[in-house]
C-alpha cells in the first residue's frame, strides 16, 4: 500500500521508511504536491496530530499519518509540552533558545524528572460514501514515550532539539551524547513509530 506521511523531514521519512520496509510505500508532503503550511493550532499533542492528518485527508483523498512531539517537564507542569518547538518564542525551532529558556526556570530545582512524548495519527481511507461527497475513514493513534531527566548543562553534539540537555532513564548520557544508533533504539517517536508500523503490517499490507 501507499501512505503519505505529513513530513518533509528527511531524518523521520528516512526512519519510518527503514521500519516499514518494502511493502508500504511512504510518501512525502513534497511527493504529493503539498507546499502549503499545515495548521497546527491544537492544546494538546493528540489534536495537533490529528489535525495535520485530517487536514491532508480532506485535501487529498489519501491515507495519512502525521505526528507531533512534546518534551514534558514535571517541576514546570508538562511545560514546554505542546509548545517544545516554539518555547523561547519566535518563529519556533531555535533550539539554543529553547534549552536556555527551560535550564533557567528550571534552574537549581532538583526535581529534573520529563518525559518525550510523541503522538502519531493515522487516518485510512476505507471506502466512498454512497453519496459521493466524501469518503469514509478509520481513525487511529499510537503514542511513544521515552522517561528521562533534565541535566543541569548542555552535554553532546548529535541529534536536534532538546537533546544535549536530555538524559534518558537507565543511561548516564544525554541523547545527544549517547547518539542516533542508540536514541533510534529507544526514543519516543521510534517507539510510537513501531507501533504505526505493527498496525500498518497487520492490518492494511492488502489495502
Ligand atoms: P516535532 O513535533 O517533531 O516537530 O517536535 C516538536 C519539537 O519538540 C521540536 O522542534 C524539538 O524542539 C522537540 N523535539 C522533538 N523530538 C525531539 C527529539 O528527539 N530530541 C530533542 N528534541 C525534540
Amino acid at each position: 500500500m501507499r501512505i503519505v506521511f505529513a513530513t518533509n523531514n528527511l531524518h523521520k521519512l528516512d526512519e519510518i521508511r527503514h521500519i516499514l520496509g518494502a511493502d508500504i510505500e511512504v510518501l512525502s508532503l513534497s511527493n504529493i504536491g503539498c507546499h502549503e503550511d499545515i495548521p497546527e493550532t491544537g492544546q494538546t499533542l493528540e489534536e495537533n496530530a490529528l489535525q495535520k492528518a485530517r487536514y491532508i485527508y480532506e485535501n487529498y483523498h489519501v491515507s495519512c499519518f502525521a505526528d507531533d512531539t512534546g518534551l514534558e517537564v514535571d517541576a514546570l507542569d508538562g511545560r514546554p509540552g505542546v509548545y517544545s518547538a516554539r518555547y523561547a518564542g519566535g518563529s519556533g525551532h531555535d533550539s539554543e533558545a529553547n534549552m536556555t529558556k527551560l535550564l533557567g526556570e528550571l534552574a537549581e530545582n532538583n526535581n529534573r524528572k520529563a518525559r518525550f512524548r510523541t503522538i502519531i495519527a493515522l487516518l485510512i481511507k476505507q471506502d466512498v460514501c454512497p453519496c459521493g461527497c466524501t469518503s469514509i475513514k478509520q481513525e487511529h493513534l499510537f503514542e511513544g514515550i521515552v522517561e528521562g531527566e533534565i541535566t543541569r548543562e548542555r552535554s553532546g553534539a548529535e541529534g536536534f532539539g532538546y537533546d544535549p540537555i536530555f538524559r534518558p532513564d537507565g543511561y548516564d548520557k544525554t541523547f545527544a551524547e549517547l547518539g542516533n544508533d542508540i536514541k533510534n533504539q529507544i526514543s519516543h517517536r521510534a517507539r510510537a513509530t513501531q507501533k504505526l508500523a505493527e498496525f500498518l503490517l497487520n492490518n492494511t499490507t492488502k489495502r
